[in-house]
């Protein structure tokens, strides 16, 4: 897998469909355009190939900034157009490859040619600083719009403040873009609900476009009524070889989730709330952020119905199958307590 470098944005990617992208970037891309400004802002679009509301959110704030052949920007801008392979498909990441948001410094996974891949974006754009690293997504499930940070600190909840009153704070999975700009400049994952949903992608124009013209960050701390902050405490997973279907649907299987789940997103999950049914002992597994199985201390089965041992905050939840076996069904989110 090769890394394409250019200077010039070919005119076609201002109207460019997600899916069609690979007919101007055969593989990952990384533009550099220069603006007044500098060091550059670093956004990173698409490192899921179906997530295509940064493509959009890109668009726009180019076609602001359109100035003859070129564009006038007021910050230079690093822009990287990630798994153009699986944006063709339609899919998030190609079987057997590893996921483009797992790739980044601080992954376990090494020997990996997106691994190498990244390393050589990461060479480029750190070279000369940054101003803030963005990496734009979506969600499959009904989330409102948020960022996620792995460092708090006033510049990162700056920038989730501005996004939304509400934002999550990780520290896992390793390798994932925004954890690598930890110790380089502000940086934060922008979760723009589902693909092409406008409130989101709006908010993320106007956040750019911002950081387009800011200075610097705000030196005054940001008032705690301004940003409710939220941790990850564990991932839910359903376990290996189980067998599983949501209450609504046509069929026999070891774990049935309740239909409609997706309405916890972002709300409290109470101890005691019967999620799921199961006919197998073990049908979930939970895994602490540092990936120690937490299942027993989390969750209790009783009769085969599985709820919480204590109240929870389901984020991130996805109803798509296919998402659930390759990454997760949720996340379960407590008040950060720093
Ligand atoms: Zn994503």
């Amino acid at each position: 897998m090769r890394l394409h470098l250019i200077d010039t944005l070919p005119e076609r990617f201002l109207e460019i469909e997600h899916q069609d992208i690979k007919e101007l970037f055969d593989s990952p891309t990384l533009v550099r355009i220069e603006g007044e400004k500098n060091p550059p802002l670093f956004v990173s679009i698409m490192l899921h190939g179906n997530e295509y509301s940064g493509l959009l959110i890109m668009q726009e704030i180019l076609r602001r900034y359109r100035s003859g052949e070129g564009f006038a920007l007021p910050r230079s801008l690093w822009l990287f157009i990630g798994n153009v392979n699986a944006a063709k498909e339609g899919l998030r990441t190609l079987d057997g490859e590893l996921d483009f948001n797992r790739a980044w410094p601080g992954t376990p996974h090494t020997d990996s040619p997106t691994v190498r891949l990244v390393e050589e974006v990461m060479g480029h754009i750190t070279a000369k600083g940054l101003f803030a690293a963005l990496d734009l997504h979506n969600n499959t499930g009904k989330n409102p719009h948020y960022g996620c940070i792995s460092v708090v600190n006033e510049p990162n909840k700056y920038l989730a403040s501005y996004f939304n009153h509400i934002a999550m704070v990780f520290k896992t999975p390793k390798g994932v873009s925004t954890m690598a700009f930890d110790d380089i400049c502000p940086a934060m994952t922008l979760e723009c609900s589902t693909p092409g949903n406008r409130p989101a992608i709006e908010r993320a124009v106007e956040l750019i476009d911002d950081l387009m013209h800011l200075d610097h960050f705000p030196h005054k701390p940001l008032p705690s009524h301004d940003l409710q902050l939220v941790e990850n405490r564990a991932t839910l997973t359903v376990a290996e070889g189980v067998s599983f279907g949501f209450e609504d649907e046509e069929g026999e299987f070891d774990l049935t989730i309740t239909a409609g789940f997706d309405r916890h997103n972002f709300s409290e999950l109470m101890a005691g709330e019967v999620f799921a049914r199961t006919a197998v002992p073990r049908p979930f597994t939970v895994r602490s952020s540092d990936g120690e199985d937490i299942t027993d201390s989390v969750l209790s089965i009783t009769d085969g119905a599985v709820s919480l041992r204590t109240t929870l905050i389901p984020a991130m939840i996805t109803l798509d199958k296919r998402i659930i076996r390759q990454d997760c069904l949720c996340y379960l989110m407590e008040d950060y307590r720093g």
